[in-house]
């Protein structure tokens, strides 16, 4: 039986690289459902090319376009963000790729959870906000959350079922401003910040990773999809991103997992989970890795790290604060509405205005989320006072 996944942002770059695991094993995988944003004509053509039970489009407005553009094919067509919900509970899917990117990815997460799909989970977004939730949700429907991000891939890989894990080391490539000085930072433009060295990805992760905000939500995903204390979670910088992740176990044991950057490997494997099958991805070639670094993190330069472990010791909703106020500023950032390294000051200041609340109700993350982003946007349009 071939699984049938349903992958949402199949637009995006996650999802693109999906579709092409998908064709590589025509024998093993479908896709099922489709859904985007707003780039309606690559989703038509990935809907005539893959031919999904299937699309929906999250811009209502675009309803139109994408229904009579596949209108000679038998494809289901849906708009608006609660058809994402509902399209992910149809019966023969049996995984859900997340590829959407921000919080908007967290409620159909939760409806793919309750109807029992295996969630392959790449909208760290997700677990950024509300991983406690998300937790008790997967253990309560039984659903696996199987990482895709390529460091979790990485550690997922790397663990033995009766050893526990005393250290969960997470590489980070340091992006592109890894040597840059404080002055040089303050000057810094987006085009300058799309240019990641070693992966192509969505402008708001790219950003993210320039930032060390990525490597920030990723220490705190790393909490909920492996269940380590902050102080168990270490990073560390290595701008060949060759090695992809490590464990420590108490005996001192360090396990990696190493590869070339291609996220295809991930996909992959959390779509293949517990057995491996054959690719065609580049391999690494050991002749040519001459020089494998690594150096401590500067979280002075790079102040996102900092913040984002903050809000992992501060628990409650301050990593859902975290999250929206970065989602506003990184939007201004490429709207050259706001500086690089002032992004790092609304988010604190949001972390410190918003109201904290401990035990969050999904409801109250909800409010938090929305909350948050009118007071960000405040600061970026008023600037801090
Ligand atoms: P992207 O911007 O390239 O693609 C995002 C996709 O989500 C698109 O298909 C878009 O149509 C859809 N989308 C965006 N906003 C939406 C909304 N409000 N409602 C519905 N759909 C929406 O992003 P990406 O780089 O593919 O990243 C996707 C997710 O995967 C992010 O959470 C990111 O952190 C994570 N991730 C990406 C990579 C990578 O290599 N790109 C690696 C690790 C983790
Ligand atoms: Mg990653």
């Amino acid at each position: 039986m071939k699984k049938q996944i349903a992958i949402l942002g199949s637009t995006g770059s996650i999802g693109t690289q999906a579709l092409q695991v998908i064709e590589e094993h025509p024998d093993l995988y479908e896709a099922y459902v489709l859904t985007a944003n707003n780039k309606v004509d690559l989703l038509i053509e990935q809907a005539r090319k893959f031919k999904p039970e299937a699309v929906v489009i999250a811009n209502e407005d675009k309803y139109l376009e994408l229904k009579e553009a596949l209108s000679d094919l038998p494809i289901k067509v849906y708009a608006g963000t609660e058809a994402l919900c509902q399209v992910v509970e149809s019966k023969p899917i049996d995984i859900v790729l997340t590829a959407m990117v921000g919080y908007a990815g967290l409620k159909p997460t939760m409806s793919a959870i309750r109807a029992g799909k295996i969630i392959a989970l790449a909208n760290k977004e997700t677990m950024v906000v509300a991983g406690e939730i998300i937790n008790a949700l997967a253990n309560e429907y039984r659903t696996p959350i199987l990482p895709v991000d390529s460091e979790h891939s990485a550690i997922f890989q790397c663990l033995e079922v009766n050893n526990p894990l005393e250290k969960v080391i997470l590489t980070a490539s340091g992006g592109p401003f890894r040597t840059f000085t404080m002055d040089q930072l303050r000057t810094v433009t987006k085009e300058q910040a799309l240019k990641h060295p070693n992966w192509s990805m969505g402008a708001k992760i790219t950003i993210d990773s320039a930032s060390m905000m990525n490597k920030g939500f990723e220490v705190i995903e790393a909490k909920w999809l492996f269940g380590v204390r902050p102080d168990q979670i270490e990073v560390v910088v290595h701008p060949q991103s060759v090695i992809h992740s490590m464990v420590e176990f108490e005996d001192g044991a360090v396990k990696a997992q190493l590869g070339v950057p291609d996220m295809r490997l991930p996909i992959q494997y959390a779509f293949s989970y517990p057995q491996r099958v054959r690719s065609s991805f580049d391999r690494l070639d050991f002749m040519k890795c001459h020089d494998l670094t690594f150096e401590a993190p500067d979280t002075k330069r790079f102040r996102n790290l900092a913040l984002a472990y903050e809000a992992l010791h501060q628990g409650g909703n301050m990593p859902c604060i975290v999250n929206a106020a970065n989602e506003v500023v990184v939007a201004s950032f490429l709207k050259d509405q706001i500086s690089f390294l002032g992004m790092s000051d609304v988010i604190e200041k949001a972390m410190q205005r918003v109201p904290f609340i401990k035990t969050p109700t999904y409801e109250d993350y909800v409010s938090t989320d929305a909350e948050t982003r009118r007071i960000a946007a405040e600061l970026v349009i008023n600037g801090i006072k």
